[in-house]
């Protein structure tokens, strides 16, 4: 098969919302009047961001994800996107199970792939999502990193550090015991109840999710359109959630603090791992707990900020988006980074969020 039937056979599709989509020099795009385009491109290398053995369909989902993600935390509804692929080989099944991840999510966002790039090289996946965002009277509603101010709540969506758990008991970094008796599904944390639908109640279980979280992350798209006109800053959590909230703190010129125990309250496998009967099913120190949820990465949530006057608007905003939020800091005038515990003692910040150069 050659590159152009490679194209018309897995990526071409009719066109719905673009001016022109797929077989041209460009795709041509029509922006809703009154709106302005939010931009974002994310590159996924094989053995940097993704297993060699990883399942092609959970590859097709997170190559968009990431990128989905990003206009969520800018508030943007998502609109097309482009694929620029390198290919070391034409596998047909390959091939069918990345397209059939890809626009599986694509089409939950109503988010149209127009064009892209084919090439023959290693496997290389890279994405550009456009977006819009109204501007109404000449006021972009799109939400920016440097919009933080001292006083306001620090929030997160969802679930972080699961991603993380997943990586490192797959790199052998954490040992897990073999097998673990049932636990209850009463003890689950209200914060899965989006993620999953069955109630988690083994080892096992609580393994899939935590993978799922790393393969197949969530764009919290309709969470960051709701939040347009309530939160003050917001980014998606990539790097680890400290790491990515000094991007929020560099840009808006403010410091923070941030309750670590809170934080870890947002590992979903926190509450199953944790105890039953007085015996833990896997052994992580508080610490451990501690470096999941404050430098994981790949968990794809938003971090957000708010003034606390708005924290019934920032619930109605998890409720109309279905999507878990949780109060985990707050930002201050003082410059710098707080972690402190549930105690509110201060606690040396050791949580070295990915850098791909560091
Ligand atoms: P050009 O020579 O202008 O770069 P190509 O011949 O590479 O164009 O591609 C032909 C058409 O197919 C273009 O419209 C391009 O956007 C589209 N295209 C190429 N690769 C992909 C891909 N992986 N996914 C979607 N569209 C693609
Ligand atoms: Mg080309």
């Amino acid at each position: 098969m050659g590159e152009f039937d490679l194209i018309a056979r897995y990526f071409k599709r009719p066109t719905r919302q673009a001016a022109l989509g797929i077989g041209d020099d460009c795709a041509l795009l029509q922006p809703t009047p009154g709106c302005q385009l939010a931009v974002s491109c994310d590159m996924l290398v094989q053995g940097r961001h993704f297993f060699a053995d990883v399942d092609p369909r959970t590859l097709g989902h997170k190559a968009l994800a990431v990128n989905l993600s990003d206009l969520a935390a800018c508030g943007a509804k998502p609109l097309a996107f482009t694929l620029a692929l390198a290919l070391p080989e034409v596998n047909e099944a390959w091939l069918e199970a990345f397209s059939q991840g890809l626009f599986a999510l694509a089409d939950r966002h109503g988010c149209e792939l127009i064009g892209g790039d084919t090439t023959a090289g290693p496997l290389n996946i890279c994405i550009t999502v456009f977006g819009e965002v109204p501007v109404p009277g000449g006021r972009s509603q799109a939400l920016l990193r440097s919009g933080a101010k001292a006083g306001d709540d620090l929030y997160v969506s969802g679930t972080v550090g699961d991603a993380r758990l997943a990586l490192d008991v797959r790199l052998g970094k954490l040992c897990l015991p073999a097998e673990a008796p049932a636990m209850m599904a009463a003890s689950a944390p209200s914060n899965t109840a989006a993620a999953t639908s069955a109630p988690i109640s083994e080892l096992s279980q609580v393994l899939d999710f935590a993978h799922a979280r790393l393969e197949t992350p969530t764009p919290r798209v309709a969470l960051g359109l709701a939040l347009r006109g309530v939160a003050t800053s917001a980014i998606d959590v990539s790097d680890g959630l400290l790491g990515d909230l000094g991007h929020i703190l560099e840009r808006s010129r403010v410091g923070a603090s941030v309750d670590a125990d809170e934080a870890i309250k947002s590992i979903a496998s926190y509450a199953y791992f944790k105890r039953s009967k007085g015996q833990y099913f896997i052994n992580l120190s508080s610490e451990q707990w501690r470096t999941l949820a404050l430098a994981g990465g790949d968990d794809y949530e938003l971090l957000f900020t708010a003034p606390p006057a708005q924290r019934d608007a920032v619930q109605a905003a998890a409720l109309t988006s279905q999507t878990p939020v949780r109060r985990i800091g707050q930002i201050d005038t003082e410059p710098g980074l707080r972690v402190v515990d549930a105690q509110g003692h201060l606690l040396p910040n050791r949580y070295k969020s990915f850098d791909h150069f560091a």
